[in-house]
């Protein structure tokens, strides 16, 4: 009996000796000892998973931030396409230190002092601020395989990756200095559309944009617009849906309007993949599907087929 009672109290050593003891202030002395060690405990245990792994939203699989990253954020198990930020995606693509900013310092300017639940001013701050980008899509010349070419990349993660003036002006830039370089142009894209912020101006740079690009296209230059998730709206109606070649990731939305707002129009049953890259590719809209990890040897070998034959500054 003695030897039971001595084994059963020393795993709860000190804890079992105040509880023998019932005055009240010894009591709460204790449990005011023990519960900031409970909540610290809990709260590392809470914070570890948090930082460290990330679910996956098709396959549900708990994937290790760090083999995320370095599987260009594509779920190792399934295929799944996180989204990747335009510097990390360009990292990915182009040879290492070949790649030139353009316009690195544009940002937008207010014009129409925009006030909503927030003004758009504190909009731009706050963006600007949490993801160290100017502003939705970073540009540059730079090399792939032995191509010199002008590569655009949108960031949905800076407001939705809509187009506002830079983003139009930036793109602009970029397709013209191809057209003076004489290079190919590839452009990125994923966006939720035009800025509502900057209402008609936003507007304007679909037609700027695919003005710069027709200019391009009569000087024989090839475009290779690649869409990742998603590219809706102004984005896809102007440069996005204008490539030679229309590329897109596996999985990714792409289309003008909503499903829902479709559907309501037309009064009519869509089907379950709508408007996914996939049923796009069966519908003649898109050329090829990429998965990430294949982008940069698929652009070599289409940039290789379009350049093909022609004396210009794309190859050296
Ligand atoms: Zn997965």
């Amino acid at each position: 009996m003695d030897t039971t009672s001595f084994t059963k109290k020393t795993p709860g050593g000190e804890a079992n000796e105040p509880a023998l003891t019932p005055p009240p202030v010894e009591a709460t002395q204790t449990a005011f000892t023990k519960k900031p060690k409970l909540a610290g405990g809990k709260s590392k245990k809470r914070d570890i998973p948090e930082g460290l792994w990330t679910k996956c939203p098709t396959c549900e699989a708990m994937i290790f931030d760090k083999e995320l990253d370095e599987n260009l954020k594509v779920c190792p198990k399934c295929g799944h396409h996180f989204p990747i930020g335009a510097r990390e995606r360009i990292h990915s693509l182009v040879e290492t230190c070949t790649f030139e900013e353009m316009d690195a310092g544009m940002t937008s300017v207010d014009v129409l002092r925009f006030k909503g639940v927030s003004t758009y001013k504190s909009k731009l701050e706050q963006y600007q601020k949490n993801t160290t980008l100017k502003d939705a899509v970073v540009t540059g010349l730079g090399k792939i395989g032995p191509h010199r070419l002008a590569l655009g990349v949108m960031d949905f993660s800076f407001l939705g990756g809509s187009m506002g003036s830079v983003v139009g002006e930036k793109l602009t830039r970029l397709i013209e200095r191809a057209t003076e370089k004489e290079m190919p142009a590839v452009i990125i894209s994923s966006s939720g559309g035009a800025r509502m912020y900057e209402g008609m101006f936003s507007l304007m740079q679909m037609a700027k944009t695919s003005a710069a690009l027709a200019y391009h296209a009569q000087h024989r230059l090839p475009y290779i617009s690649v869409l990742t998730h998603p590219t809706t709206a102004g984005v896809m109606a102007s440069y996005a849906s204008l490539g030679d070649l229309i590329l897109a990731e596996p999985g990714a939305m792409i289309g003008f309007a909503g499903p829902r707002v479709i559907k309501d129009t037309t009064q009519a049953e869509l089907p379950p993949d709508f408007q996914t890259a996939e049923f796009l590719l069966n519908h003649g809209l898109i050329d090829a599907i990429l998965p990430r990890k294949e982008m940069k040897t698929r652009l070599i070998e289409y940039l290789n087929f379009l350049t093909a034959g022609k004396k210009t500054a794309a190859t050296s």
